[in-house]
């Protein structure tokens, strides 16, 4: 399965490729991830990508379109999640998996309202060893501000403060927003609503796949 997650900062993109990562036996990618491995490890690359993550800007198209092709190297079956974000990298993912007969199945937006997603993000809280997220409204740890499977520390994101914020919405709306259309235009767009609880939004997101699963074999 080769899926999109596609919406806005908040929308439950990394929490939804975590869960169908499991069901379907696919890598989940989340290029925001990726980055912020490499600023732990002060590579090149996390000292270059870390300013413009610091200010809620996008990383230049070029160091992502590289970093994915790397990372998709010998991959068959995968979830993008927070890629792609401009159109550039639609159109450079496009060619790369079109050099590797790979066709896309679908791409899922999840759709919410900003006020909704600035209170979440506020609250989203994060395991940093492993990735995991919580929200301590919607979806809270057992014990406040200690991971379920490890017991650690969780922290929040430092662009999840609220200017940061903000600011990742509007570069969402200028530049990635417009990959909703690109993606309807070659039928392959499915909406869910992301404010839906966690489990109903999976629902709904299997739904959409096995649509087109069944599309795509004729059914
Ligand atoms: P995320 O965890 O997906 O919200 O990403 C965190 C930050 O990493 C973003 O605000 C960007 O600065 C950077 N980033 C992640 N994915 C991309 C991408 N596909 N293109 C450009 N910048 C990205």
């Amino acid at each position: 399965m080769r899926l999109i997650m596609l919406g806005p900062p908040g929308a439950g993109k990394g929490t939804q490729a975590e869960i169908l990562r499991s069901r379907f036996d696919a890598v989940h990618l989340s290029t925001g991830d990726v980055l912020r491995r490499h600023v732990d490890t002060q590579s090149e690359l996390g000292r270059k990508a870390k300013t413009f993550m610091d200010k809620g800007e996008l990383v230049p198209d070029d160091v992502i379109i590289a970093m994915v092709e790397d990372e998709l190297k010998g991959r068959k079956d995968f979830i993008l999640d927070g890629f792609p974000r401009t159109l550039a990298q639609a159109d450079a993912l496009g060619a790369l998996l079109e050099r590797l007969a790979l066709p896309l199945d679908a791409v899922i937006c999840l759709a919410a309202r900003q006020d909704v997603l600035v209170e979440r993000l506020s609250s989203r809280w994060v395991n940093p060893r492993t990735g995991r997220t919580y929200n301590t409204q919607s979806n809270p740890p057992k014990v406040a501000g200690r991971d379920d499977d490890d017991g650690g520390e969780l922290i929040q994101r430092p662009d999840d403060r609220s200017e940061t914020v903000r600011r990742r919405l509007e570069v969402y709306d200028a530049q990635t927003a417009p990959l909703i259309a690109y993606y309807e235009q070659r039928g392959l767009l499915r909406q869910v609503d992301a404010l839906a609880p966690i489990d109903q939004v999976t629902a709904a997101v299997i739904a959409c796949i096995q649509t087109v699963g069944a599309g795509k074999h004729g059914a």
